[in-house]
């Protein structure tokens, strides 16, 4: 370790790169606005408590990525992820929500409070949410050139403005085919599927198929990535009739998600129960509910876990 960083450990209002970080205090933290963290932000209002939500990207979380939920009730005829998440960012400044745009790095606990890390900033906080969703399993061992790597995607909200692209899709759960089917109002879509069998919603899959601007094979393993001599990507994958070699534009792995926890200190993991039982530390949403990943289960999350925070300032009172 360096000077620097070792002295940084000393003070906390230095970060490792010597830079001054603000410090505050809050009622609540909560890290991650997306539905769960919002839901929570919200409910906790009502109560008249001031929670502060942190987000690394702003807020909204993986919602922005759905091309049409139909699942959520009080929206009868669907509605676009990204619509939902405008809806919920309204609601949650409407209310009051305090949501600053930053990366937790680290969440740890002490002196009976926890205090969370991130760049700028330290907060210190009695109680915390976690509401930070997962991140996606990344396409790690295809060995991805350096020069490719920008043509690398996980999600799609970032592909908003790519128009006329061929772009490839590794996977063959529900996202990978919500993914193609967002992406082919703008694009032509290859999804490729390593098994024989898909594991998505049947009615993602009928769409998909009767949709003129998507290719679907199954049966393709992807073996690696190549820079074609006119700039663009080739995608090398065994399929039933042997090697074949395709000329993408894009690549999107919709490989599966896991929990996103990483800010999560070594120190804090064997206390997280006993914190849980005392009402200091909730789980809320994807992050929590391994398969059960949906917006309406994580706003009852969300919801709940405010609820409880209540319940136990009431009792203290
Ligand atoms: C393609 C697709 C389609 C979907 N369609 C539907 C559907 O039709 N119906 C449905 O019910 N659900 C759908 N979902 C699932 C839905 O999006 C999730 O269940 C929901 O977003 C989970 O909310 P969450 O708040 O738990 O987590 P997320 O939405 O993942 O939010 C987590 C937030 O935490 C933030 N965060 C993470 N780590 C940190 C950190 N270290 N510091 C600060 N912030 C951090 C992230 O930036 C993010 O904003 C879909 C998902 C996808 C990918």
């Amino acid at each position: 370790m360096g000077a620097d960083a070792a002295s940084s450990l000393f003070n906390p209002n230095k970060n490792i790169s010597g830079m001054s970080r603000s410090r505050r205090r809050t009622e609540v933290a909560v890290i991650g606005a997306g539905p769960a963290g919002l839901a929570a932000g919200i409910q906790l209002r009502r109560y008249g408590i001031n929670p502060l939500v942190l987000d690394r990207d702003g807020g909204g979380g993986l919602l922005r990525n759905a091309n049409l939920v139909e699942n959520y009730p009080g929206f009868p005829g669907g509605i676009p992820g990204p619509e939902l998440v405008r809806l919920f960012l309204q609601q949650a400044h409407q209310a009051g929500v305090e949501i600053i745009q930053a990366e937790v790095t680290n969440l740890d606990w002490g002196g009976g409070e926890f205090c969370i890390e991130t760049p700028a900033s330290q907060v210190l906080s009695p109680r915390v949410v976690i509401a930070s969703g997962t991140t996606p399993r990344k396409l790690s061992d295809l060995g991805i050139p350096v020069n490719l790597s920008r043509r690398i995607f996980y999600e799609v909200y970032a592909m908003a403005g790519i128009v006329g692209a061929v772009i490839a899709i590794v996977g063959a759960g529900d996202a990978a085919f919500d993914y193609a089917l967002n992406l082919a109002r703008r694009n032509r879509v290859i999804l490729l599927n390593r098994g024989e069998n898909v594991r998505c919603l049947p009615l993602l899959f009928e769409r998909a198929s009767t949709c003129p601007e998507i290719t679907y094979r199954r049966s393709f393993t992807v073996l690696g990535l190549e820079t074609a001599p006119n700039g663009s990507m080739v995608v090398r994958c065994l399929g039933p009739g042997g090697e074949e070699r395709i000329e993408v534009d894009y690549l999107v792995g919709a490989l599966g998600r896991e929990p996103q926890m990483n800010f999560l200190s070594a120190d804090l993991l064997p206390k997280a129960q006993e914190l849980e039982k005392m009402g200091k530390l909730y789980w809320v949403g994807d992050v929590r509910n391994g398969l059960c990943r949906q917006t309406s289960i994580a706003v009852g999350d969300g919801v709940r876990a405010a609820m409880q925070i209540y319940m136990c300032q009431e009792q203290v009172v």
